[in-house]
């Protein structure tokens, strides 16, 4: 094939799995990334000896099936990275009704519902089941429009028992679930609903997020986000690929409605012969293509889908060790309590050196304290407003720091505070939308990856699937390259020739 030239905007996880596949197979890929480094929300920081991780708490795909291959194809996983398989999904202290637990295995959570609930046997049984028929579902290899009727009968083949399930949930809440199967006992209602009853939060979401966990396929990788992003960065760069950093895109050139370079903040131009976006979706469609190619679709997602409510993240470098009941808890409150200018009812601490070294030296903790915040709150805080925002936030994170771990306030070292702004500046995410659109009742409902009447184009990353993460993300950059190949007549290649498995 001849060496054509893809330009690809972003270096976040969809960027830099699009630029690993385009380098194996044979075409020449330039990584533009605003950042000074790659990642894009796959990132963590060091401050004074502690390393605050940004991302990376579970990823889909660390034992087996399709995302496994992508993420051993781009190098994300290989033989020296150990994965973490935390016993608990997550556990709650809620001021009124104590303590809850999911835990990472379907038998165990089961007993300790029944434990807590035996008149809610049936309902108990049933949940259970469901999530684990939930992982039977296998995600498609291949990137849509290269399926064939054998991979569409596979995959009905694979869901076998949870395809009444789709079909029955697809487009129905979680809360729903709960009321269908006829939960009696209040208190686990009230967590159910709690945890999972939000707003829309869609049935399906419920189920395979947690069977993934339970099925010991959604681990954790030690070092973290930073450190994954780099093996993938280095598996590129190995293959040949070119970053350039500090280079931000602000218009994608259109000629006789083809893609066929970019203008970047900087000033300069850059041709290739096919553009991918692997930034934000809405920055793409309404400023760098100027809202020329949108359709239905695309207008009604942006306008109408929910997205992630952004989070403040409040690091903690803490000069003593300490350990915690497990790596995270939320914390759920009878009242709302005021957070700065954020008013809400729940936030949770994350202890991770207690399962990562790597992020505090020995002797010594980084917590992460962790809360949702409405995008109008900081829509248009600039300049001192943001500043005492900080510092109010700053002061109440010491407080219920203290709160749940007493004497610790006086061991604090260092802290960080990164707020919906730090997403933005950093990644660029819309309305600082940390994984896109909500999974909710849309969540089989994507958005493509072309553009219609836009030639040589292909956009990728989490804008595309509502739910966003880190697998669809990767997922997305491999089957545009696939496109891309198929196009050109060739033949996929997911490894380097000599070592092929095509
Ligand atoms: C706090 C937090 C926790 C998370 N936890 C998990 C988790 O445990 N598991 C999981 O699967 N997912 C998790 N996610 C979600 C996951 O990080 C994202 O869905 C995923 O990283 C999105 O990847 P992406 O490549 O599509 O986009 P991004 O990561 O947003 O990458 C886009 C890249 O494009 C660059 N860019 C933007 N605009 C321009 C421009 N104009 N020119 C050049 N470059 C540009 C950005 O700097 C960035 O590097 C989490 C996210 C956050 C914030």
């Amino acid at each position: 094939m001849d060496q054509k030239k893809v330009i690809i905007i972003g270096g976040g996880v969809a960027g830099l799995s699009a630029g690993i596949y385009a380098q194996l197979n044979g075409f020449n890929a330039t990584i533009l990334e605003m950042h000074d480094k790659p990642g894009g929300q796959l990132t963590a920081w060091e401050r004074n000896g502690y390393h605050f991780d940004y991302c990376l708490h579970w990823l889909v795909g660390t034992d087996h099936g399709v995302f496994n291959d992508i993420w051993k194809e781009t190098g994300a996983m290989d033989d020296h990275v150990q994965v973490i398989n935390h016993l608990t999904f997550s556990r709650v202290e809620d001021e009124e009704h104590g303590e809850f637990i999911i835990y990472n295995s379907i038998n165990r959570w089961k007993a300790y519902l029944l434990e807590g609930a035996p008149e809610d046997e049936k309902a108990i049984n049933e949940l259970c089941e469901m999530i684990e028929k939930s992982t039977k579902m296998e995600q498609f290899e291949d990137a849509p429009g290269m399926r064939s009727a054998g991979d569409y009968m596979s995959s009905l083949w694979h869901m076998g028992s949870f395809l009444p399930i789709i079909l029955r949930y697809g487009k129905r809440t979680a809360r729903e679930l709960f009321e269908d199967l006829g939960f009696k006992n209040e208190r686990l209602l009230y967590f159910f609903n709690q945890l999972f009853g939000a707003e829309d939060f869609s049935a399906l979401g419920l189920l395979m997020t947690l069977g993934w966990g339970m099925t010991g396929n959604a681990g954790y990788l030690k070092g973290g986000s930073l450190h994954m992003a780099m093996r993938m960065a280095r598996r590129f760069r190995q293959l040949g690929g070119e970053f350039q950093f500090q280079s931000r895109v602000n218009e994608i050139i259109v000629e006789n409605d083809t893609a066929v370079g970019v203008k970047l903040a900087h000033g300069d131009v850059m041709y290739a012969d096919h553009i991918i976006s692997a930034c934000d979706g809405h920055a793409v469609l309404f400023d760098m293509l100027k809202g020329t190619y949108l359709n239905e679709k695309f207008e009604e997602a942006y306008a109408e889908w929910p997205l992630f409510k952004p989070l403040v993240m409040i690091g903690f470098g803490i000069d003593k060790e300490i350990q915690s009941p497990t790596h995270n808890t939320s914390y759920t409150l009878r009242e709302p309590m005021i957070i700065g200018r954020t008013s809400t009812k729940a936030y949770s601490i994350f202890n991770r050196s207690m399962y990562d070294e790597a992020f505090a030296p020995k002797g010594k903790t980084t917590l992460l304290m962790q809360f949702e915040t409405p995008w109008e709150v900081w829509e248009s805080l600039k300049g001192l407003d943001y500043h005492d925002e900080k510092e109010a936030i700053r002061k109440v994170a010491i407080e219920l720091l203290e709160k749940h771990y007493p004497g610790a306030c006086d061991h604090i070292e260092t802290m960080d505070i990164a707020t919906p702004h730090t997403t933005i500046r950093y990644t660029g995410v819309w309305k600082a939308a940390y994984e896109g659109f909500r999974p909710t009742t849309n969540v089989l409902n994507g958005l493509p990856m072309k553009l219609e009447g836009l030639e040589n184009f292909t956009m990728i990353g989490q804008w595309l699937f509502p739910g966003g993460g880190l697998p669809p993300s990767a997922q997305s950059g491999k089957w545009a390259i696939q496109r891309l190949v198929d196009a050109e007549g060739g033949e996929f290649m997911t490894h380097e020739p000599e070592t092929a498995h095509a």
